[in-house]
C-alpha cells in the first residue's frame, strides 16, 4: 500500500520563522515563549515584520535587537519603502547594522490606509529593487525579497512579475521568500517558471498554516491568492471549536509541506503569527529535531 507522506523524510530541511512585533505585554510574552520553543530547531533566521507606513518601526527594531542580544538566533528585519525618504530608510538600516543585525527583508510595502495605488515618497525608494540597491551601498547585508507564486496584483502579467523579481536579484538580493499559497502545484510551477526565466536564485516557500478561513480569505483577496473550495468545506462547523480547527490547520499545512518536500523543496519559511505549535509540529513531521544545549 501507499506509504504515508512523511515516511521518507530525512530531516534534511532548513527553516526560518516569521514573527510580527507585539503590541501588548501579553502578546510580547506569547512571542517570547514561541521564540524559546522554536530556537532549538536552529532556524537559518527569524524575521520580524514592519507595519504599514513604518507604523511599527520602534517595535520592529526593539524585537529584532532583543533577538540579536538574547538568543542564538540570526534575526532578519523587514523594511519597507512606504512614506519614508531614502535618508530615513538608510538611517534605519544603519541602526540595524550597528545593532548587529545582518539580514534585511527588503520590501516596497503596500499603499497606506488601504489605498489601492502605491505612490512612492518624493525622496523615497520607489520599489523593492531600488531599496535593495540602496541597502547594498550601506553595508554587506544578507538581503531577502518577496516573490509571488500567483503574481503580485500590481503586475500586468506573470512575465512582468518575473522581470521585477529579476530586477531585485540583479540589484543584489540573496533569496526570495514567497507569499503564502495553498496548493503545492502553485509553488512548484512558479519554481519552474523562475528557472525557465533563467533566474538562478533561492526561492523559499512561505507557509501559512490556516486555522481561520474567513480571516485568510480577506488576506488572500488583498494579495491575489486563490483559496481552494475544499478549504471552506474542511473548516465547516468548526467556528466554535478552536482546538479542532488547529488540528485541521496542522494537517492541511503539513500535507502541503509534505508535497513540497516530495517535489524536492528543502527550505521552508513559516508565517508563525507568533505561535510556535503549528510550525513546530510541521517541522517535526518533516524530520527536523531540536539541536544544541537547550534541546
Ligand atoms: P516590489 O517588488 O517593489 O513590487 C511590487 C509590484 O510593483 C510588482 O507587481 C512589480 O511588478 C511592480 N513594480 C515594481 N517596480 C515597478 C516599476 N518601476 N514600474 C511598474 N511596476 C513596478 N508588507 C509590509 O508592509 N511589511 C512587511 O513586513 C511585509 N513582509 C512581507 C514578507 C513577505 C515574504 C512577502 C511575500 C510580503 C511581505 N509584505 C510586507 C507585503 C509587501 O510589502 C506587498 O506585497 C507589497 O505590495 C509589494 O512589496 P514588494 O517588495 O514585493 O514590491
Amino acid at each position: 500500500w501507499a506509504k504515508p507522506l512523511f515516511a521518507d523524510v530525512a530531516g534534511d530541511i532548513q527553516v526560518s520563522f516569521e514573527f510580527f512585533p507585539p503590541k501588548t505585554e501579553k502578546m510580547e510574552q506569547t512571542l517570547w515563549e514561541s521564540i524559546e520553543t522554536l530556537e532549538p530547531l536552529q532556524p537559518r533566521f527569524v524575521s520580524v515584520t514592519y507595519g504599514a507606513g513604518g507604523s511599527t518601526r520602534e517595535r520592529t527594531h526593539n524585537t529584532v535587537a532583543r533577538i540579536a542580544r538574547e538568543t542564538s538566533l540570526a534575526p532578519a528585519a523587514h523594511l519597507t519603502c512606504v512614506e519614508a525618504s531614502r535618508a530615513e530608510i538608510d538611517d534605519v538600516a544603519r541602526a540595524y547594522w550597528q545593532a548587529g543585525v545582518r539580514h534585511i527583508v527588503a520590501l516596497r510595502g503596500d499603499p497606506p490606509n488601504g489605498g489601492s495605488v502605491f505612490y512612492p515618497h518624493p525622496d523615497g525608494y520607489s520599489n523593492a529593487a531600488e531599496l535593495v540597491a540602496g541597502l547594498r551601498k550601506i553595508a554587506p547585508f544578507e538581503i531577502s525579497v518577496a516573490a509571488y507564486p500567483e503574481c503580485h496584483p500590481d503586475s500586468s502579467s506573470k512575465a512582468a512579475d518575473l522581470d521585477n523579481l529579476k530586477a531585485k536579484i540583479d540589484a543584489g538580493a540573496d533569496r526570495a521568500i514567497t507569499n503564502f499559497f495553498l496548493s503545492a502545484d502553485v509553488f512548484l510551477r512558479f519554481r519552474d517558471d523562475v528557472a525557465a526565466a533563467g533566474l538562478d536564485c533561492e526561492i523559499v516557500p512561505g507557509i501559512l498554516p490556516v486555522s481561520n478561513v474567513a480571516q485568510t480569505r480577506k488576506m488572500a483577496a488583498f494579495c491575489g491568492v486563490a483559496i481552494p473550495a475544499w478549504m471552506d468545506r474542511l473548516f465547516e462547523g468548526l467556528d466554535n471549536l478552536p482546538a479542532a480547527r488547529q488540528l485541521v490547520a496542522a494537517t492541511v499545512a503539513a500535507e502541503l509541506c509534505g508535497q513540497l518536500y516530495s517535489g524536492g523543496v528543502r527550505n521552508f519559511h513559516f508565517y508563525t503569527l507568533n505561535r510556535a505549535e503549528l510550525a513546530y509540529a510541521i517541522c517535526h513531521l518533516l524530520g527536523l529535531r531540536p539541536k544544541g544545549p537547550s534541546a
